[in-house]
Formats: structure tokens, C-alpha cells, sequence
């Protein structure tokens, strides 16, 4: 059984994280999806609410499961038996982060990071637009996954 843990903080989860979950399983059997909740980090979606889209987006999709965690990611990891953590890549600058992260989860337990390329029609997506166009009273449907309301 190979699975991964798709971490990341979700705030809110777009279609652009939906696209590379999908993606990812066709790599992996299972993915968990781990929401990082940081008391301190302020949010403008409740762990409540992200659960909630995540749950609407995989309804239908037994082999992704969603939960909460707020150690460190590759301890979440290994709480779930994940030997994987899939990533998502959108810019040169997400790569410099990512490899630092990526080399030192594998120092610290061998866990292995893969990394998916976005596809080029949610490269523009991310988190933190979705929320700028929330708070100037936008419609984010399309932003979202398929089948989500919020
Ligand atoms: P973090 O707070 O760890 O950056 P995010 O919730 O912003 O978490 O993102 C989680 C993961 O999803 C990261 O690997 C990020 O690069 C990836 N990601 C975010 N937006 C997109 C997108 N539009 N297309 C592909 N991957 C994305």
C-alpha cells in the first residue's frame, strides 16, 4: 500500500489543490489529506469550514481521507503510516522552498517528497488570491472544487 499525505494549510482548499490530489492518485493508493492547523497562524476559513470543502470535494473518493494535524509534517506522516508527501509546484519560487523542506524531511526519516508539476490553468490559483477576492465580495466558484459550496 503506498500512500502520501498532501499537507498544506487549505485556507481555503482551491481546484488547484483538487487537481493535484486527483493526479496523485494515480500514483499513489491512498492520500491523506493533512490540514496544518497552527493556533497562532490566523486563518479566514475555521478548521471546521476546510475540513467541510475537502470532505464536499472527495465525497465520492473513498481513497482520499482528510484530517487534522498540528505537529510536524513528517510526524504527521509517519502517525499515518505515510512514507510519501505529495506537493504541488506552480512557480520557480515555490522550488527553492519546497526542495529545503523536501531535504529535510528526508534527512530526518527518509520520507520521499513528489512533487507534480500544476497544471497551466490553475498556475495562477492560490490560497491567498481566493481570500483577496473573497473579502472584495467576488464570486469564487470557479476557484473552488467542482461540487463545492462554501
Ligand atoms: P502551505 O501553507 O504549506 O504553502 P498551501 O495550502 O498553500 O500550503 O498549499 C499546499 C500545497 O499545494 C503546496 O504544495 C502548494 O505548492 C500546492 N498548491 C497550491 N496551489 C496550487 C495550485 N494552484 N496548483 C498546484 N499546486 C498548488
Amino acid at each position: 500500500m503506498k500512500r502520501a499525505i498532501f499537507p498544506g494549510t487549505f485556507d481555503p482548499f482551491t481546484i488547484g489543490h483538487y487537481s493535484i490530489v486527483l493526479r496523485g492518485l494515480s500514483i499513489f493508493d491512498e492520500i491523506v489529506i493533512g490540514i496544518g492547523h497552527n493556533q497562532s497562524k490566523k486563518t479566514l476559513f475555521t478548521i471546521e469550514k476546510r475540513l467541510d470543502i475537502i470532505h464536499q470535494a472527495f465525497a465520492n473518493e473513498p481513497r482520499v481521507k482528510v484530517e487534522v494535524y498540528n505537529s510536524l509534517t513528517v510526524d504527521f506522516a509517519l502517525s499515518v503510516e505515510a512514507n510519501f508527501v505529495l506537493r504541488g509546484l506552480r512557480t520557480v519560487s515555490d522550488f527553492e522552498y519546497e526542495r529545503n523542506i523536501a531535504d529535510a524531511n528526508r534527512k530526518l526519516t527518509g520520507i520521499e517528497t513528489v512533487i507534480l508539476f500544476t497544471e497551466t490553468e490553475y498556475s495562477f490559483i492560490s490560497s491567498t488570491v481566493t481570500r483577496d477576492l473573497i473579502s472584495f465580495g467576488k464570486d469564487i466558484t470557479a476557484f473552488l472544487p467542482p461540487n463545492v459550496k462554501l
